[in-house]
């Protein structure tokens, strides 16, 4: 732990800090320059310039200079006047730009203009200047937002409205909602989505909130090269300076013992502080395997909402938004095709809805089942899960509130056949297994006896609502 006790001096950005550290800082300056601190990114920036250019040069044109934004890639400076924007774009831009992605991330451009207000400015008489300079940082950090990932461009189904309901909440509230608020779920569900809307809804409604949201592992990465730096405890004031502040995927410092252990103050920090705190994770705080107790059980505390993966009626209602938005016809037939196939992830879903979409528009034909799997061959198999006889037993069992034995039971009254033959058709249509396997599955029964079941079952979803019905439902309750 390094022994200086950092401030911010008034005039830096304290969470630009926070972006995309430079992984290359032996050639930087590590003397804190008098009026900043070395861990400040845009410090680093001209303290670099002006062992570039010289001392004069520096004094004139980039000392003047502050950071208004950093969006899409375009750094926005602020000088004082126009003779000075008109010198740095012409001589310094380009090298600016360099220094400043080594810093920031990506820098595809730096613009200069001039400040409306170019009164000198004191330290401790500019807050909105702060507010903004704040700003800056976190939309440095917003560069990592996703613009697709809002709200609005969410589909809400029963597997994910307890988090939807809680993200909105806790996006709505001016105070600390949930304190923290855990999301978490398998692969593709959603997590960063929601995390992304939470952060784009904060910063529209108070663009004064500083919103940081970071994936654990960068979480990491800047701890590390703090360490390295023996700068531990400007890292601790950055992090320790924002509003919201959204970790992804924690279970990325699983066995990071130091990771962890400064995790756990930056997080106590924020909580005490009555800032707010949100987490995903792929798993439930209890299952984190790798991660101290102490940290698990603190960060079950507030709102831990879970994510199932998407069920049938979920993923065609992510399929038909999706097509909708992009305005890709696809006929609703291919829809249902895909949603009943594609079980595993949304990502997948949306993958192949893209390359549905490619396809269809280069040979400008229409989209058909046929074409759509012939298309997919590989997705779908890769995501034909086996279904067991033993699942598909307990799934109908459970349906129609039968218990399992009678599943294999020589009992005949209708109210047990009934869901025994449909037992039977589904292991017939899920499974590769032949009649007499699924005979011999349901206490020994003659295939003909199941080749009867399935015939029966067959007729009966054309001309009976309710099986055909319960046959839906409990194919696709077996295939996600
Ligand atoms: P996770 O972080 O849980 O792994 P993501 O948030 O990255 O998952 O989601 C994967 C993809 O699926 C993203 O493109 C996201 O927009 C999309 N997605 C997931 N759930 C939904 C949903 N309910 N509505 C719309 N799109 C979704
Ligand atoms: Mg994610």
């Amino acid at each position: 732990m390094s022994g200086r006790d950092h401030t911010y001096p008034s005039d830096s950005t304290p969470t630009a800090a926070l972006d995309q550290a430079s992984t290359d800082h032996q050639d930087i300056d590590r003397t804190p320059p008098a009026t900043g601190d070395a861990e400040d990114p845009w410090t680093r920036v001209t303290s670099r310039m002006r062992q570039d250019i010289g001392e004069a040069a520096w004094r004139n044109w980039i000392k003047p200079l502050r950071v208004s934004r950093l969006e899409d890639g375009t750094l926005t400076l602020e000088t004082n006047s126009t003779l000075a924007r008109e010198r740095v774009t012409s001589q310094y831009a380009d090298r600016l730009r360099v220094i400043s992605a080594a810093e920031f991330g990506e820098v595809k451009k730096v613009e200069v203009r001039v400040a409306a207000q170019s009164a000198p400015r004191m330290s401790q008489q500019r807050p909105s200047q702060e507010k903004s300079g704040v700003k800056s940082g976190a939309e440095a950090l917003g560069a990592g937002l996703d613009p697709r990932y809002t709200f609005a461009n969410f589909v809400v189904g029963k597997p994910n409205e307890l988090a939807f309901a809680v993200a909105r909440r806790t996006a709505e509230s001016a105070t600390v909602a949930f304190n923290p608020l855990f999301l978490y779920g398998g692969v593709g569900l959603g997590k960063t989505h929601l995390m992304h809307a939470i952060a784009w809804h904060i910063r529209e409604q108070d663009p004064s909130r500083n919103v940081v949201y970071l994936s654990a592992e960068k979480f990491m990465y800047r701890f590390v090269q703090a360490l390295r730096f023996r700068d531990t405890m400007s890292f601790k004031e950055q992090f320790r300076s924002v509003d919201v502040l959204m970790i992804d995927d924690v279970q990325f410092i699983s066995g990071k013992d130091s990771t962890q252990e400064e995790f756990f103050h930056t997080f106590n920090a924020l909580v005490e502080d009555g800032r707010q705190v949100i987490i995903s994770a792929d798993k439930s705080p209890t299952d984190l395997e790798g991660m101290e107790e102490r940290l698990r059980s603190r960060l079950g505390w507030g709102m831990v909402a879970d994510i199932h993966p998407a069920d049938y009626e979920l993923r065609l209602g992510i399929l038909q938004s999706k097509a909708e938005r992009a305005r890709i016809a696809v006929p609703d037939k291919v829809l249902e095709f895909l949603a009943h196939r594609i079980s595993s992830n949304v990502r997948e879903l949306e993958g192949a809805l893209t390359r549905i979409a490619a396809h269809a528009s280069l040979v400008g034909r229409e989209v058909t089942i046929d074409s759509a799997a012939e298309l997919l061959s590989d997705l779908l198999r890769a995501s034909s899960r086996q279904i067991s006889i033993d699942e598909i037993q307990k799934q109908v069992a459970a349906h129609y509130d039968v218990r399992v034995a009678e599943m294999f039971s020589a009992r005949r009254a209708r109210n047990i056949a009934r869901p025994r033959q449909v037992a039977m058709y589904l292991a017939k249509t899920l499974t590769s297994l032949s009649y007499p396997e699924i005979g011999r599955r349901f206490g020994g029964r003659d295939h003909t006896t199941v080749m009867h079941a399935v015939r029966s079952i067959e007729g009966l979803i054309n001309t009976d609502d309710s099986i055909n019905e319960d046959v839906q439902l409990l194919r696709s309750l077996l295939s996600s």
